[in-house]
């Protein structure tokens, strides 16, 4: 069991607010001065590196190449199997920061990401005026992380305006490194942003498996609207899964009670349980975030994961190893989840 509060992995989620940051910046400020955020992070890799007699970064875009090039454990000093073997927070072919890096963002005290878009989802949820009406935009959110040819016509269709008017203010142009010749590409598998050619093939920001990632692809990145990116991978990602988890268990899928995607589950002996679909790639910061949910809301808590993710031993040894003592989560399947819901006769509406 690891907290957040180790020194090596603070240090580390540090770096990786300050990668994302550099990727927020618009393009005039990409040079110099770098965010002081990922300024402030080398002088820290640095220091730490000096006390530990390591080698250190030089500069900015050094530290940026030892991100891509490197596992931070190579260069940190991290709790073993902290991560999984291999990963990296820039993605060595693409050039973007990976979902490590997101997540990694997001723990902790000072986390940034996954409660940015926490952030955005309760401001939505004040503005529709009901549970009902904020389920109904969040699903369209989920449907449509990426608007490839955003045609506002269609989406002003008398079935879908009045979800629009609330929606659209969360939608801006595609991020400026993404367009290439002129092209911008969206995965059919995740429905999130893609590049075509990284030098090793496609890439996509779900990390679809090759079989599953077919690419669409506009002459018009000017007609692209997408979501930020904290909504693209905490809510969109997990979102298509969730949605399976929802429509497979009908009614017995309780409402949806927190902008973090939280559902109440029917309670058993009077326990209040809910879950929650995610779909990450770090198990360790997975089961930390999860635990800080847990905690925070004061149930028990599932956390759902899809069935290829959960069939890695590895990933659910290691998620299990990382809850805190007394952490009241679980990690389920997509088909456990299902198959053990509780059905104590008590039906609510769906989500
Ligand atoms: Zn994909």
């Amino acid at each position: 069991m690891t907290g957040t509060d180790h020194p090596g992995i603070e240090l580390l989620t540090a770096v990786a607010r300050g990668v994302l940051d550099l990727t927020a910046a618009p393009p005039s400020t990409f040079r110099l001065p770098y965010p002081s955020s990922l300024q402030l992070a080398l002088d820290r890799v640095v220091l730490d590196a000096l006390l530990r007699r390591a080698p250190a970064p030089r500069s900015v875009p050094d530290l940026l190449s030892w991100c891509r090039g490197r596992a931070p454990e190579e260069w940190l000093s991290l709790p073993g199997d902290f991560l999984v073997p291999g990963s990296r927070l820039i993605h060595p072919d693409a050039g973007e920061p990976t979902r490590t890096c997101a997540e990694l963002a997001s723990l902790g005290p000072d986390g940034v990401l996954e409660q940015e878009a926490q952030s955005l989802l309760a401001r939505l949820s004040d503005s529709c005026g009901g549970p009902a009406r904020f389920a109904q935009c969040r699903d369209f959110l989920i449907d449509r992380p990426v608007l490839l040819r955003f045609d506002p016509m269609e989406l002003l269709q008398p079935s879908l305006a009045h979800t629009w008017r609330l929606v659209k203010d969360l939608y801006g142009p595609v991020p400026s490194h993404f367009p290439s010749e002129g092209l911008v590409h969206c995965c059919s598998g995740c429905g999130l942003l893609a590049e075509a050619d990284t030098g090793d093939g496609p890439w996509c920001e779900g990390g679809c498996a090759p079989e599953v990632r077919k690419l669409e692809t506009s002459h018009r990145p000017g007609q692209t609207r997408v979501l930020p990116l904290a909504l693209r991978l905490f809510l969109a990602l997990p979102g298509r899964t969730e949605l399976k988890v929802r429509a497979h268990l009908g009614t017995r899928s309780g409402p949806l009670v927190t902008a973090l995607g939280v559902h109440q589950i029917p309670a058993h002996d009077g326990v209040a349980r809910a879950y929650q679909v995610q779909d990450r790639e770090q198990p360790v910061p997975a089961a930390l975030r999860a635990a800080e949910v847990a905690a925070a809301l004061d149930v028990r808590l599932d956390v759902v994961v899809p069935d290829d993710r959960a069939a890695n031993p590895v990933y659910r040894r290691a998620f299990e190893w990382a809850l805190p003592a007394g952490a009241q989560v679980r990690l389920r399947s997509v088909s456990e989840f299902a198959a053990h819901v509780p059905t104590d006769g008590t039906r609510r509406d769906h989500a």
